[in-house]
């Protein structure tokens, strides 16, 4: 059975492309008509070269930088599977085809009246068609808190080059060995250390059953954690006791981290004094902690919360090592379990499990009723039609 569908070769549609944009002028002109194109790009770089190869038109692109590096396979690039040189592309051969003219400029104004394109070296140039393939560009002034120097520190790595190489840096940086896990599932379901690049590869298919994203961050030797909860539940914001989970393993999975309590009965909630029972054999509540430190913990918990406007009463993970005495933000749990009421009851001054959770309940209903529209939001004299 014959397709339906011709298939095209990339010739073909080269020549088809040169004939939809030049066609109306061929009819009205008899000299090789001039296509200015904007943008050495993937995009403009293929059509010039497609209309190059018909030797119908001069092709002239305007383009700043010296070679394009691809933002496609820049994942294989971080991944140690190809060097950014095959990452980077010369205009070299592009400029020795018939008919083409490279210039390294960039075009600062289109004036479709005159046809004509200013360039940045002060040059403009006149067209008869052209194309504007000048791709699209990373605005530094949309996330508040990620401007340049922000992104930086924390590459975003869409536009290639500089920020590909900044990130496949930091990537290296990590080092190994390396704690490998899924972005979304706290602190111990798929957590693994990986002390090679193979045993990395190994982690991740488990881990993408669970998740959609993969995180690797550097291994902390001689790991101390510090957790407290953070609150302005009932007022100001405050923070909880602080805890220090004990560990007999280097990293605690989920049974050792929530299970080891005993017959799984980890403490009672009540409103009756401590109610720690057995969660003093995993944890230390309030350690005795040089005053720097613990002044630093409430400070960067409570910064962080603010930071994102956090409600409830989220608890903050923080990793230190013992050794250095650095200290990181490893996590915020928007929800730890039972609402890390055993941080509260331990807390300056301490909040009982039922008064935490009328605070909490208190404070949801006034986010609630905050965020509401008025029943009606148009104001009485700018009603035009009656209300029944
Ligand atoms: C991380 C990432 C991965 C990707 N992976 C894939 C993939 O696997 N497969 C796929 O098909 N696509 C992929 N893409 C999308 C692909 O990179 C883009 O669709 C493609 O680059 C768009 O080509 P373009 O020519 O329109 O723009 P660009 O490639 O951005 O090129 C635009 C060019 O215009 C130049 N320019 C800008 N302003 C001016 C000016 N005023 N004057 C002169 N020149 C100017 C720029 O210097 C640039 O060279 C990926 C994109 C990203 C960010």
């Amino acid at each position: 059975m014959r397709p339906l569908l011709k298939r095209w070769t990339r010739r073909e549609i080269g020549r088809l492309a040169a004939f939809t944009l030049l066609a109306p002028h061929v009819a009205r002109s008899q000299s090789r008509p001039k296509v200015l194109v904007v943008g050495g790009g993937s995009g403009g770089a293929t059509l010039a070269n497609c209309l190059s190869d018909g030797a119908v038109s001069d092709v002239t692109i305007i383009e700043p930088k010296r070679a394009y590096t691809t933002c496609f396979f820049s994942n294989l690039y971080l991944a140690g599977l190809r060097t950014f040189a095959e990452l980077t592309h010369s205009y070299d051969a592009l400029a020795r085809r018939p008919g083409v003219t490279m210039i390294h400029d960039v075009a600062t104004m289109i004036d479709p009246a005159t046809r004509t394109v200013r360039l940045g070296g002060g040059a403009t140039l006149s067209y008869d068609r052209l194309v504007v393939a000048a791709g699209s560009a990373i605005r530094e002034d949309t996330i508040e808190g990620y401007d340049a120097a922000a992104m930086h520190l924390m590459p975003h790595a869409w536009k290639a080059g500089e920020q590909t190489l900044t990130l496949r840096r930091q990537l290296e940086g990590i080092g190994l060995p390396c704690i490998v896990k899924p972005v979304h599932l706290g602190s111990s379901i798929g957590v693994g250390k990986a002390d090679t690049v193979e045993e990395v590869r190994a982690l991740l298919p488990a881990i993408f059953r669970l998740d959609n994203q993969a995180l690797l961050e550097p291994f902390v030797p001689n790991l101390v954690e510090y957790n407290l909860a953070v609150t302005r539940a009932g007022g100001a914001v405050r923070t909880s006791a602080i805890e220090c989970p004990k560990r007999a393993e280097e990293l605690l999975d989920f049974r050792q981290k929530y299970m080891s309590g005993g017959d799984g009965k980890i403490g009672s909630k009540g409103e009756g004094g401590d109610s720690q029972g057995m969660l003093s054999l995993t944890r230390e509540i309030n350690p005795a902690l040089p005053a720097a430190l613990e002044a630093n913990l409430r400070r960067w918990a409570a910064a962080a919360f603010e930071a994102i406007d956090g409600t409830g009463a989220p608890r903050i993970d923080f990793y230190c090592n013992e050794a250095t005495g650095e200290v990181w933000l490893n996590e915020v749990n928007p929800c730890p379990g039972s609402f890390g009421y055993f941080l509260w009851e331990a807390a300056d001054p301490p909040i009982r499990f039922t008064a935490l959770l009328s605070l909490l309940i208190d404070e949801a209903v006034a986010r609630h009723r905050d965020s509401q529209l008025p029943d009606d939001p148009v104001p009485a004299e700018a009603r035009l039609l009656r209300r029944p």
